[in-house]
Order: structure tokens, then sequence, then C-alpha cells
């Protein structure tokens, strides 16, 4: 296939011009990647143009793309670059090969009071820690859409980590996301902040409330699926660019399709379900107990371990 000549942004794509191109990126497709992985009916709706113009530009977005291929050895290379975060208990460590992992999303989802929150606490101040204890020696960007971030937890759990509370505090960047529009831009714009403060760390609780509120009924879905898939992608970005950990936590609803065992399901579908490296399922035991199951994993087998919320953190 002959290669298209010249074309690096979307406005060099032919029948693009700024109208489009701002109507594409408000929609989420702001690479030429993502315009050649779209369907031409999907672009033609965004932008107006017809099915077969839309055709035209989503063929020259396919060969302006060229993949990238590497060997299994630079991968394997690549992968023992990886680094993680301990979460606090160790049974849990284990199930996850090592702790939470850079490069990728870990989503953890849950009912209310599971821990989910309260993970993200520990692992913000965990990944402060030196390498031989555990952390990446990084700060923390908390993107908090729920309003239950407390500096006063964080402090318990970094006096019982045995580090500073005021550093421990200093180092968490907190962004309090009311709408789906904030909490979008700031992961699209935080490189600079990560590259400028050693961020390793990136904390969405929770990554579908304001998006569930603000996009109420069936009509809405496809739309917030889109906006929510190019906010994913960012995310991972961010994590692959940055060797850092990317933390979400998500509501459940009942699943009345499940007749047999348990209904909970995540909510966002499937383009969570696919986006996120590593899922786990947190419920609640008895008193201060937690059941954590490994639920999706690209090299660890299913498994559950159980761990304890204590006035110190997350404990075995
Ligand atoms: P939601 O879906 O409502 O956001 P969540 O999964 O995020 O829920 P968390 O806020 O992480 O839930 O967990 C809350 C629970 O953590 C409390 O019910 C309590 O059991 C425990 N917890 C919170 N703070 C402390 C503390 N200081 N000491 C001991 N346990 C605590
Ligand atoms: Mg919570």
């Amino acid at each position: 296939m002959a290669k298209e000549k010249g074309i690096k942004v979307i406005e060099d794509l032919p029948g693009i011009g700024p109208t489009s191109s701002e109507k594409l990126k408000a929609a989420g497709y702001e690479t030429l990647d993502s315009i050649a992985a779209a369907a031409p009916a999907a672009i033609a709706e965004v932008t107006g143009m017809s099915l077969e113009a839309a055709k035209k530009a989503v063929d020259a977005a396919k060969q302006s793309t060229t993949l990238e291929f590497s060997t299994a050895s630079d991968v394997y290379e690549r992968r023992k670059s990886l680094g993680a975060i301990k979460t606090g208990a160790a049974s849990l460590d284990e199930i996850l090969g090592g702790g939470v992992e850079t490069g990728g999303i870990t989503e953890v989802y849950g009912k209310f009071a599971s821990g989910k929150t309260q993970l993200g606490f520990q692992l913000s101040v965990n990944v402060q820690l030196p390498h031989d204890q555990g952390g990446l020696e990084g700060a923390v960007l908390f993107i908090d859409t729920e309003g239950t971030f407390r500096p006063d937890r964080i402090e318990g759990i970094a006096k019982s980590a045995g580090l500073d509370p005021k550093k421990v505090l200093d180092n968490i960047f907190v962004v309090r996301a009311t709408t789906s529009d904030q909490q979008v831009l700031t992961a699209e714009r935080a490189d600079k902040l990560i590259k400028e403060n050693n961020i390793k760390l990136i904390v969405v609780d929770s990554l579908m409330s304001v998006f569930r509120s603000e996009y109420m009924g069936r009509g809405a879905l496809a739309e917030r699926q889109q906006k929510l898939n190019a906010h994913i992608h960012k995310l991972q970005s961010l994590a692959d660019t940055h060797h850092l950990v990317v933390y979400i936590t998500n509501q459940v609803m009942d699943n009345p399709a499940i007749l047999f065992g348990d209904p909970t399901t995540p909510v966002g579908g499937n383009i969570v379900a696919h986006a996120a490296t590593t899922r786990l399922y947190m419920r609640k035991s008895k008193e201060e107990k937690r059941i954590v199951r490994l639920v999706d994993s690209p090299n660890m087998p299913e498994a559950e371990a159980v761990i304890k919320i204590t006035p110190m953190g997350i404990k075995d």
C-alpha cells in the first residue's frame, strides 16, 4: 500500500478542515491512529461530512500510520524495567506478582465501603517509599471525583509507614473533578506535572461516577462511551510513557442477566473491561477483613487474598 506522504496531523487528511478537526477532537478523535481505527460512519456522524468523504479520510489516516514491531526479547527487556508498588498486604502483593505494576491500569471494583478508596490512599503513601521498601520514590496525582479524599487519613497511614506526614501530603497533587470535562482535561494536561514532579502514581477515584451522572439515559450512551474511551486511552498512554501506575476505582451494579453466582458487575462496559490491565474485585468480609479477587491479569492466575483495613492502613 502506498504510504500517504505528508500526513502528520488530523488537519492534513483529505476533506478535514479546521471545523471538522475541532469536532473530531471534541469527540475524542485526537490522533491519526484514532481515526484510522474508527468506523467511517462514526467519523461522518461527528463531522457531518458524507460517508464517502469520511471513508477517504479514514483510508488516508490508515495509510499514514505505521505500526512498529518489536521482538519478544525487546518486550521482555522492557518488562524487566517495570516497577511495582507494594500494597501493604503481602498476600495481596503475592497474587499480583509483586505489587501494583507500572506501565498499566489497575482497576479495583466493589460495593461501597469495600476499601477501594482506602487502597488508593495506601498506594499514595507507599509509592513514596524507597525502592527497597516497596515504593517507587515518586509523587502522586489524585483525581478525586467523589469528594472522598481525606488528608487526615493519609497522615495516619504515612506515620504508620514511618514517613514524614507533611512531606507525604506535599507529594500528593489532588484535583477535585466534579465534571467529566474536568476529569478528562486533568489527564490530558498531566504530562508536564508528571515530569516536573516525578509522579509515579495516578489515582482516579472513581472512574465512572461523574460520567454516569452526566450521561443519563440510553440516548447519550454512545457519546459517553466515546469520551470515556479517549480518557482511558490517555491514562494508558501516561502509564506507558512515564512508567507509572494508574489505579482506578470503579462502581458496581447488579447484573440481572447473571442468575447464578455473584451478580456484581463493574460499570463502564467493555471499554473499561478491556482497557484495565489488571482487575481486582474487592468485597467486605467480617469486621475489618476484605476479600480481594484477582479477576483479570496478563500474567497471574485468578486468585484471592484476604486483607485488613486497619487504622494504620492496609495489612495482612
Ligand atoms: P465507595 O464505593 O463508597 O467509595 P470504597 O470502596 O471506596 O467505597 P472505602 O472508603 O475505601 O470504600 O472504605 C471505607 C471503609 O474503610 C470503612 O467502612 C471502614 O471500614 C474502613 N476505614 C476507613 N477509615 C478507617 C480507619 N481510619 N481505620 C480503620 N478502618 C477504616
Ligand atoms: Mg471510595
